[in-house]
């Protein structure tokens, strides 16, 4: 068999090698929104030592091999808390990044933070669109694009980040996203004419919508993106456009086929590589490991049990009631002893769906990451009933896929119809089991970062009295544990109780 497949492998060789070396093919290995470099869903899918052999593997097959990373990386997740994303940096340099595009989570942290992980890495950061206000240069004096040369083949690549990066996540002042499309146009004209390059690129980190339109907006030959967390494919002006689902479940693999002689870009293959327990960790990645050995196990500890499967889906959460999104506002309410509490759908992480079992550190702060005070406030209800119609005014389909903003509720409930025009899609609010008065005032539980810094746009809470505030106010994991140790057996059974109904 082994002979066999020797001497036909020596035929496909001698009879196709007139027309390889007429040819160049440049392969580009991307994955987008890893969050650890270790394997999810209880070490089934994704693990960066996994994602080093399979680019070792590439690199074996073409030596014309880039890896390319669609942006959030930095955070939110557990080992961030500690390290800031420096693991990330140590994972991404193990592997042999090439190129990634700033993310909206990158923002979560620090700008000094941030700069420091920029200066860490050992592959290149790519971000055209964020400018510094302050220099009027690309943040961090990052390049407007890279150009590669594969024996006489040049490709350039271009960063792009999209502009709701400046409301999902903790971007300095100073700091703008401007137009992808404008900032795209010019470049990428700069790339074809004044590089000559065979073909261009684009590293996104944009919704689905607007990598569509920004393939009307440039001549672009292939984009490949992130922000989704859901394997996409797609195409728009006869560019294609791909996104893998989060934490390196798979690896899109893109074989470029290039004529040599006329430099035409002329074809691609492409595999989408699902990251499995079946693919080995490379042994190189070890020192990774070692690092943060003594953090990985203080995770592991446990800290109480769940008898349901716990819904932390990202798109569940971020578009209709989850029994998870039930039990982390309960606990934000008890905690606060508010009249009711509301949780950002986007501020659910993890993005799993936890089987019913141990639940562990890890678990309680891969869900809920970020570290957010929960306050309390006082509020009319006017402003309770604007506050649900902000939650959902971006829930219908064609407004967007996970919008982060999507309300998760206790001591209330709601109905909404996205079919209606936004600020009129809410009705039969009730605030326990009486209809919501606009004449009086609730008090209510929710993070710090609606309050304070208005994310995910609830601005409506800036005026509002506070009566807990941010220093003296719980930290959204605290209260989720203590609430999972305080269960009956230190086990919580979360259900769907009709709290919100989507009518269309
Ligand atoms: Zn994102």
């Amino acid at each position: 068999m082994k002979i066999f497949r020797l001497n036909l492998l020596l035929l496909l060789f001698i009879f196709t090698l007139p027309v390889f070396s007429q040819n160049v093919r440049v392969t580009i290995l991307h994955v987008n929104d890893v969050y650890q470099f270790m394997p999810v869903e209880g070490g089934k899918r994704g693990g960066l030592a996994r994602l080093m052999t399979l680019k070792k593997q590439a690199l074996q097959e073409n030596p014309n091999t880039i890896f390319t990373l669609g942006g959030d990386t930095l955070s939110p997740s557990v080992e961030t808390r500690t390290y800031r994303g420096a693991q990330m940096i140590d994972a991404w340099n193990a592997v042999g990044l090439d190129y990634s595009v700033l993310g909206n989570h990158e923002f979560d942290i620090k700008t000094e933070e941030l700069l420091a992980r920029i200066k860490e890495s050992k592959f290149t950061w790519l971000g055209a669109n964020v400018i510094d206000t302050k220099t009027k240069k690309i943040f961090a004096d990052l390049p407007p694009y890279v150009v590669r040369d594969f024996g006489g083949i040049k490709i350039g690549i271009i960063g792009l980040l999209l502009p709701e990066a400046k409301a999902t996540s903790s971007m300095e002042d100073s700091l703008q996203v401007t137009d992808f499309c404008a900032t795209a146009k010019k470049l990428v004209k700069q790339m074809r004419k004044k590089e000559k390059v065979s073909a261009v690129i684009g590293l996104t980190h944009l919704f689905m919508a607007q990598d569509k339109r920004l393939a009307q907006c440039a001549d672009f030959d292939l984009i490949l993106g992130g922000h989704e967390h859901t394997l996409l494919q797609s195409s728009s002006n006869g560019t294609p456009i791909f996104k893998m689902t989060a934490d390196a479940r798979e690896m899109g693999k893109f074989n470029l086929n290039f004529n040599a002689a006329t430099k035409r870009f002329e074809s691609m293959d492409w595999e989408i590589i699902p990251v499995t327990d079946q693919i080995a960790d490379d042994k190189e990645f070890e020192p990774v490991f070692l690092k943060y050995k003594d953090l990985l196990e203080q995770l592991a500890v446990p800290v109480g049990a769940t008898a349901e499967t716990l819904d932390a889906l990202s798109l569940s959460n971020r578009t209709k009631e989850t029994n998870i999104g039930n039990f982390i506002a309960d606990a934000y309410r008890n905690a606060a002893n508010a009249d009711v509490a509301l949780v950002n759908g986007g501020s659910i992480r993890a993005d799993l769906l936890y089987s019913p079992g141990i639940l562990t550190k890890r678990d309680v702060l891969s869900m809920l990451p970020f570290n957010n005070p929960i306050v309390k406030i006082e509020i009319t209800g006017k402003t309770l009933r604007e506050t649900l119609e902000h939650g959902v005014a971006r829930s219908a389909a064609n407004e967007d896929n996970e919008p982060g903003r999507f309300p998760q509720i206790s001591g209330m409930s709601f109905k909404f119809d996205t079919t209606k025009p936004v600020g009129s899609r809410v009705s039969d609010i009730l605030i326990g089991a009486q209809p919501l008065d606009e004449n009086k005032t609730y008090t209510l539980a929710t993070s710090d970062f609606l309050v304070t810094r208005s994310g995910d746009g609830y601005v409506m809470f800036k005026t509002a009295k506070v009566l807990i505030n941010a220093d003296a106010a719980a930290k959204d994991s605290d209260v989720f544990e203590k609430a999972i140790k305080d269960s009956p057996n230190q086990t919580i059974a979360p259900k769907l109780e009709g709290r919100i109904v989507r009518i269309k």
